[in-house]
């Protein structure tokens, strides 16, 4: 029992999460250690959203809200911390849940599905047929063909940098969660929200709620003013930063 007065409750708690979802077989060994990577970048972030990741965050609502065939797309990681969530935004934006994994077995692909169903997803995809995305055969190029393949708007969190970049080459808007704000993914990605998924979701959901009686040419707007280089940028000074002062 991890007590809720601890300093580090939250970050314990996803650990706890993690730890679980890879004895159970949803997690590979790889993913525990992306968690990792995640947790130090939290550190250094102050483990809270920022004001560029929200900013990245109305962006990425506003995108989404435009978006003709919108696609999320879940890994083990996602399904380990988020998986209600990823179901509340997914009805929230009309859009569609794919699951895609770097390790890819289908033992994994099923437990996540189960999880995915137990959270109340009507429809998981991903899960069977798969084309190759500009027709590149490579095991990153795949996507389910009413999914990833055919959408025109996906939010891919924790993705790999090779697969954001055949994404976008392949004229989707890419938005990813991801808490290293130097990674490939972050730079190649339209937008970059550079915040846990755990915040980051809830965060999209509410952001989505509030922007959706926009009309098109307002969303347009807020779509056309994020600035993805500078907002990270700005999440790289605020590291900076904190170097003086911690409470920032
Ligand atoms: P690149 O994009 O440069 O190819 P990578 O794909 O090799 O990087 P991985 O460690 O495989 O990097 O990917 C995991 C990424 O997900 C890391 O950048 C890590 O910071 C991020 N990450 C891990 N846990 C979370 C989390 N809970 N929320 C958001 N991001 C996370
Ligand atoms: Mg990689």
């Amino acid at each position: 029992m991890i007590s809720r007065d601890h300093p580090r409750y939250h970050s314990l708690i996803q650990r706890e999460m993690i730890t679980e979802a890879w004895r159970k077989g949803i997690l590979a060994d790889s993913g525990m250690i992306a968690h990792g990577r995640g947790e130090a970048f939290d550190y250094l972030l102050g483990e809270r959203t920022t004001e560029p990741a929200a900013r990245a965050i109305r962006a990425a609502a506003a995108a989404l809200l435009l978006a003709k065939n919108p696609v999320i797309s879940v890994n083990g990681n996602t399904a380990a911390l988020v998986p209600g969530a990823v179901v509340e935004l997914a009805d929230a934006i009309g859009g569609k849940i794919e699951i895609n994994l770097f390790h890819r077995t289908e033992k994994r692909v099923r437990l996540i599905e189960e999880v995915l169903l137990e959270n109340g997803a009507r429809e998981v995809l991903g899960t069977d047929e798969l084309l190759y995305i500009d027709d590149i055969k490579s095991p990153r190029a795949t996507a389910s063909p009413d999914g990833i393949y055919s959408a025109d708007v996906v939010l891919v969190p924790l993705e790999d940098g090779d697969r954001t970049e055949i994404l976008r080459k392949s004229g989707k808007t890419v938005i990813t969660i991801d808490l290293n704000p130097l990674s490939r993914t972050s730079r190649k990605a339209s937008i970059s929200i550079t915040d846990n998924i755990v915040r980051a979701i809830p965060a999209l959901i509410e952001a989505v709620r509030e922007l959706e009686d926009l009309s098109r040419d307002e969303l347009e707007l807020i779509v056309e003013e994020f600035d993805n280089p500078e907002n990270i940028r700005e999440t790289l000074k605020l590291i900076d930063l904190r170097r003086y002062n911690p409470e920032l």
